[in-house]
């Protein structure tokens, strides 16, 4: 590995829980692995294996197997990622014992790390928008947060200024920034590459743009949670200290166990507290979090007067997808109409106006001449019917179908069925007779080449 810059470890040497022979040692070797369940989605992977200390579903693999050939991963059974990325579970836990009826934004979500670790700690009745500026990382980031099955999670994709118009309006913010990326120099070789001291105060100078945009959709007494894979205090304590003084915050601290490494630092001038992971001492990469309490009262959030727009027809067409039809359903597109939670449609009222809403709710699909056409988002949600036509499948036919290839099923009922793996669902298709038509989109297609040793 090219030598670590010299400008960042003269740097760090000031900091807290920074040992920078432990540190130098732990860059010559390579990152750990780990993946985080999906808690609605458990079928018994990984029982023996070590726990990421604070985070319950998170577990570490001895060795990086090629994800793309485990059609659960493709399922939604788990997530992979680092482990110190995991922490915001103890932190929110912390924090918020009760996570029921809150809004929380994910203001830089892709490609869904922390948003598919939030989604799985909050309640039913609690929304998570997640939200991602690019495009093209919008579009991952929606389809990792449909994998992952919940119709509470709504991705978005906006600019964070955007958001400053919804006054007060979310109970968490997490602006997991845009940074110089030095805590993955393990991971990726490019982030050392491209390392410098100018991207550095260029990151930081975003990031206090990227907070002080969506600073007034905090609530008062809300949660701010800020984090960067980055060591440079520029990045971090400074960025709290700049909170600090801008606005009326206080930092919040958690309990943290001495052996799980993790630093707790203090910024230099307010003394805001913060949480530094430094690989040699935890077990993952490099990251820095913060959580911080917003204590000042921002405008009241604004909340249109409207007419319900649940379509009770569509309801007895499409209600059979769902496990619990007892919801509302709603044109959210010109291609779908959508199933959402009650208490959910104040909320896609007032997005609406103000974002680009990419997924609303449980997409659900069309009807069509004779039938219902289904969104593929139903076959990977934790709340469809249990009694929807499937056809269990081994990991050959799983992978076959993910290549969107021939099954090599010989027969088939007619009509429309999901594609299951070990009990999750992958996809639909639609059987004709004497054919069979693939409905996994085009873009979800497994592009690798896979040979039969691979299996
Ligand atoms: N939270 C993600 C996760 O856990 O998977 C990782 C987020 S990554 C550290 C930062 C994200 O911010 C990237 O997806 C990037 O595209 C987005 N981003 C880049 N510029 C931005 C800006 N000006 N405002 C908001 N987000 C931005």
């Amino acid at each position: 590995m090219k030598g670590l810059p010299v400008s960042l470890l003269r740097e760090l040497k000031g900091v807290n829980g920074f040992d920078e022979a432990a540190f130098i040692a732990a860059h010559e070797h390579p990152p750990v692995t780990s993946v985080r369940l999906n808690p609605y989605k458990d079928i018994g992977l990984f029982t023996a294996n070590e726990k990421v200390p604070w985070c319950s579903s998170g577990v570490y693999l001895e060795q990086r197997p090629v994800f793309t050939l485990d059609p659960s991963y493709h399922a939604g059974a788990y997530y992979v990622q680092e482990a110190s990325s995991m922490f915001p579970a103890h932190l929110l836990n912390s924090i918020l014992p009760d996570k029921k009826g809150l809004r929380v934004l994910d203001l830089c979500a892709a490609p869904g790390g922390k948003s598919t670790l939030i989604a799985s700690l909050l309640d039913r009745d609690s929304l998570l928008v997640s939200n991602e500026v690019i495009r093209t990382r919008a579009s991952i980031l929606e389809e990792n947060m449909t994998r992952w099955g919940y119709m509470n999670t709504w991705v978005t994709s906006n600019d964070p200024r955007d958001f400053a118009r919804l006054h007060g309006y979310f109970d968490v913010i997490i602006v997991d920034a845009p940074c110089s990326g030095s805590g993955l120099f393990r991971k990726d070789a490019r982030a050392l590459d491209e390392w410098s001291g100018a991207n550095v105060n260029m990151c930081s100078d975003r990031q206090r743009r990227i907070l002080a945009d969506v600073w007034p959709a905090l609530k008062e007494d809300g949660i701010l949670i800020y984090a960067t894979c980055s060591y440079s205090p520029q990045e971090n304590e400074h960025i709290l200290d700049w909170l600090a003084t801008e606005f009326e915050v206080s930092t919040l601290s958690v309990e943290i166990k001495e052996e799980w490494g993790i630093a707790t630092v203090a910024s230099p001038e307010k003394g805001m507290t913060g949480y530094r992971f430094f690989p040699g001492k935890v077990k993952g990469e490099g990251f820095f979090i913060a959580a911080l309490q917003k204590k000042e009262a921002p405008e009241t959030p604004y909340f249109p007067r409207f007419k319900s727009a649940h379509d009770k027809k569509i309801q007895l067409q499409a209600g059979y997808l769902l496990r619990d039809p007892d919801v509302l359903f709603i044109q959210t597109d010109k291609e779908n109409f959508s199933a959402m939670r009650p208490e959910h449609e104040a909320d896609w009222m007032a997005l609406q106006k103000v974002v680009y809403l990419r997924k609303t709710g449980l997409k659900l699909g069309l009807p069509a001449a004779k039938d219902w056409l289904p969104a593929h988002d139903v076959a990977l949600s934790i709340d469809a019917s249990d009694n929807l036509p499937c056809i269990p499948v081994n990991k050959d036919q799983a992978l076959r179908f993910l290549k969107r290839e021939d099954l090599g099923i010989p027969e088939m009922d007619k009509g429309w069925q999901i594609i299951r793996y070990n009990g999750l669902g992958l996809g639909w298709v639609k059987s004709l007779g004497n054919r069979v038509n693939n409905y996994l989109p085009k873009h979800w297609r497994i592009r690798m080449e896979i040979t039969d040793t691979d299996w």
